[in-house]
């Protein structure tokens, strides 16, 4: 079978590798569509992403959804031909976190296409992957792959969100347009939130946001006296999600929260140390808070996704077969055209 493999920074290409055999409580799936996402685009980019650097040949690839092609002899919950989004996530369910209720800060979470723990997890970008049968989720025939796979990055908007306390009536700010950015637009909105402003330094993406539920943009390269003017009287929002992953998009959500306000940094700044005016933290009594992949939000997204409660078609915005595994990659980097892209083998 085909594979994504990536080796190191610009180093992608699509390899043949042997096709996986199911364990007892496995299900092989065969790949319907992948999601790009800003992490694989790191790995691309850079050979690791955030403080996770490659240290061996790896699979990409962690929003997939497909069809059960074959399943262990235990597997009871699923069957060979169902169509499924498939969660990425594998905590241990036995360390102190995952016992505590948060299984997305696992110790020993086994994650697809990352380098976080060596020897690296292989991803999905593949002809055919295997997955634990409990991270197998069912799709209805109405909703296609590509925007089943989106049910891991929202379920990362979810849980961001979750993260600011409850949003309902309340006033959102999201600092950076990217995939992400749109799709805490969506979750704030789902969530209640009646104010979401988005920020971002290009129009293009702009227009998604607001498609994706944002009620207002701001332009901060053409606008900047906007986001001026939220600094100069911060007060108008009570929670900024940070989505840029920039050492500047944290500093203007420090500048435009309200006293007493919440920062949920979601972008992955660059690895290393970050300069940023921490102080107000202090005099503003600020919470920053993290926030890490997701949990049981993954079944939440792929209900929001079933019943129509989130439309994630303005995202979708490429498809490439493995082929074009090249261009799929460039045309995502471009954040002028690509938002969400999609890979499909053939
Ligand atoms: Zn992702
Ligand atoms: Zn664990």
């Amino acid at each position: 079978m085909k594979a994504c493999v990536i080796r190191g920074a610009r180093d992608l290409a699509v390899e043949e590798r042997a096709a996986p055999e199911p364990s007892a409580s496995e299900v092989v799936i065969r790949l319907g569509a992948g999601g790009i996402c800003g992490s694989d685009l790191h790995y691309f980019a850079e050979g690791g992403v955030g403080d996770f650097k490659l240290r061996e040949p790896m699979i990409l690839g962690h929003e997939a959804a497909g069809v059960v092609a074959r399943i262990g002899p235990s597997v009871r919950s699923v069957k060979v031909g169902d169509r499924v989004a498939v969660n990425p996530n594998q905590p241990c369910g036995a360390c102190p976190q995952c016992l505590a209720g948060r299984r997305n800060l696992c110790r020993n979470v086994r994650f697809f296409g990352s380098a976080a723990r060596f020897p690296h997890v292989n991803g999905v970008f593949a002809e055919l992957f295997l997955a634990p049968e409990e991270n197998c989720h069912a799709i209805p025939d109405g909703l296609s792959f590509r925007a089943a796979a989106c049910a891991e990055p929202l379920a990362v908007a979810m849980h961001a969100v979750a993260q600011a306390g409850s949003v309902h009536g309340r006033a959102v700010f999201i600092v950076g347009s990217g995939p992400i950015g749109v799709l805490v637009a969506a979750a704030a909105r789902l969530a209640g939130a009646t104010r979401v402003c988005v920020s971002d330094l290009i129009d293009e993406p702009l227009a998604i946001a607001r498609a994706m539920g944002a009620t207002e943009t701001i332009n901060a390269r053409n606008e900047a006296a906007r986001i001026v003017a939220l600094a100069e009287n911060p007060g108008d929002f009570d929670v900024v999600c940070e989505a840029s992953g920039s050492p500047a998009g944290l500093a203007t959500a420090l500048g435009i929260v309200a006293p007493g306000g919440t920062i949920v940094q979601i972008g992955i700044l660059p690895s290393g140390q970050t300069a940023a005016p921490l102080n107000r933290i202090i005099s503003r009594e600020i919470r920053l808070v993290g926030t890490f992949r997701f949990d049981r939000e993954y079944a939440q997204a792929v209900a929001a996704l079933a019943s129509g409660a989130v439309d994630v078609s303005p995202l979708l915005t490429h498809e490439f077969t493995f082929d074009a595994l090249q261009r799929a990659f460039s045309v995502a980097a471009d954040r002028r055209t690509g938002m969400k892209v999609s890979l499909r083998p053939a």
